[in-house]
């Protein structure tokens, strides 16, 4: 008789195995009319964010600054002051003549975050930064320096569409896409922090040269849905000449599985890192879990994350939240590695993140021993498998808890000029 294996990667039906379903509490999914969780893909209408200068390309740039009757060479000027010195002040401008200087700034250089609170945490080496958009939308992003890096978690959408059950950022729904400005805003507002020596790290160190290294795109919103104005904002981060400079590798897009856009991203001339949201194998599950699953399974997802890596060569992440009882067995880690040595070795890796508690969540994250049982199974299939470790869970920074809360809002309020 030949034993049975040890483990299986189909679902077992045995009872002993227990199956916790996707569910809310404390808060309600917003449903559309057939009854399933609301999708939204198109931003609503509100008012647009003053047009600046990292809207647009330096071409554009020029022709505005010719606009307002200057010689078109300003607009070089104008983004040597914001993306190296991070400053729209014009008094700190004194190689741009005085007369005129106010209002080709005010042009260009439009003010676009309001700081509306900071919250630390890991002894100031961790900042998360609440931010006021001109048209009183809020957002998040959150600061975290590393040994050797410091990484800005940047929101690329007000609110977020895409409705994830256990994710905080989605229970309000989508506000309203953020500028590629906007975006960028970030990242300039953060340099600055860092640079005057806000960012916790060793307090008689000079930090006036350090600046952002990496950027993840998972703050709050679905960056491949608004992906015209996130390719934007990632021009400007690798541009060398007139915009940050940063590395692409060192950008990660992270995406709920927009399968069309995925295939668009790969064909761009930018290979910046690519994470795909996946947190179940099973369409079964992830159909509760990831309502965009209803529009692009979990193959088309996984094709769509293989073609990234032919395209681009660069290794691809699979980000999985551990959810106690939901999706942490270890049939799941099988399948997932089945999934995944299907399409082939050294493409991918698994990144899993034991859950984040979030308001009125009814899920915890995964048992310590079920966390390492599941890294195990992966990494004995041969796929290449780290917990991430998430900061600033104290402050509400961490992965999946960026809201703007009610209380926000009143400081928001309270701030307002
Ligand atoms: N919309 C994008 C990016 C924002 S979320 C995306 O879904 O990828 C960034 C990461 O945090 C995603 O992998 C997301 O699934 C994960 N996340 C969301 N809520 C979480 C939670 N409560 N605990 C842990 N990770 C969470």
């Amino acid at each position: 008789m030949t034993e049975r294996p040890e483990s299986t990667t189909t679902r077992p039906t045995s009872t002993g195995v227990r199956q916790v379903r996707p569910r809310t509490e404390g808060w309600q999914q917003q449903k559309d009319e057939s009854g399933r969780p609301l999708l939204q893909f198109a931003s609503p209408k509100r008012g647009k964010p003053p047009v600046h200068l990292a809207d647009l390309t330096p071409e554009e740039r020029v022709a505005k600054v010719k606009e307002l009757g200057l010689p078109g060479f300003r607009a070089k000027q104008l983004a040597k002051h914001y993306f190296t010195h991070y400053t729209s002040d014009p008094a700190a401008m004194t190689d741009l003549p005085a007369e005129g200087r106010e209002e080709l700034v005010a042009g260009l250089l439009p003010p676009l975050l309001t700081e509306v609170r900071r919250l630390q945490t890991d002894g100031g080496d961790t900042i998360k930064f609440l931010w006021r958009l001109h048209d009183g939308a809020l957002v998040e992003s959150v600061l975290m320096r590393y040994p050797g890096r410091i990484t800005l978690c940047v929101s690329s959408q007000a609110g977020c569409g895409m409705n994830c059950p256990f994710c905080a950022t989605g229970q309000a729904g989508l506000t309203r896409n953020m500028s590629a400005a906007e975006i960028v805003d970030q990242i300039v507002r953060a340099n600055q922090v860092i640079a005057s020596g806000e960012l916790g790290g060793k307090k008689a160190d000079d930090h006036s040269a350090e600046r952002v290294s990496n950027i993840v795109f998972m703050g709050m919103g679905e960056p491949l849905a608004n992906y015209a104005r996130v390719m934007q904002a990632v021009r400007v981060m690798v541009d060398k000449k007139e915009g940050l400079g940063m590395s692409a590798r060192g950008i990660t897009v992270s995406t709920v599985g927009l399968v069309p856009a995925i295939r668009k991203l790969a064909a761009e001339d930018i290979p910046v890192t690519f994470a795909l949201s996946l947190h179940a194998p099973d369409d079964e599950l992830r159909d509760e879990l990831i309502p965009v699953n209803s529009r692009w399974k979990v193959d088309e997802a996984l094709d769509a994350a293989r073609a990234y890596f032919d395209a681009t060569g660069r290794r691809v992440s699979i980000e999985y939240a551990l959810i106690r009882d939901m999706n942490d067995h270890a049939w799941r880690a099988d399948l997932l590695a089945e999934k995944l040595n299907a399409r082939g070795k050294g493409w991918v890796h698994v990144n899993p993140i034991p859950l984040n508690p979030t308001p009125g969540s009814v899920w915890d994250a995964s048992e310590r021993s079920v966390q390492m049982e599941f890294v195990r199974r992966l990494n004995d299939a041969g796929v290449p498998t780290t917990i991430r470790d998430t900061r600033g869970k104290e402050i509400d920074g961490a992965c999946g808890q960026l809201v703007a809360t009610e209380d926000d809002q009143a400081a928001a309020a309270a701030t307002a000029g």
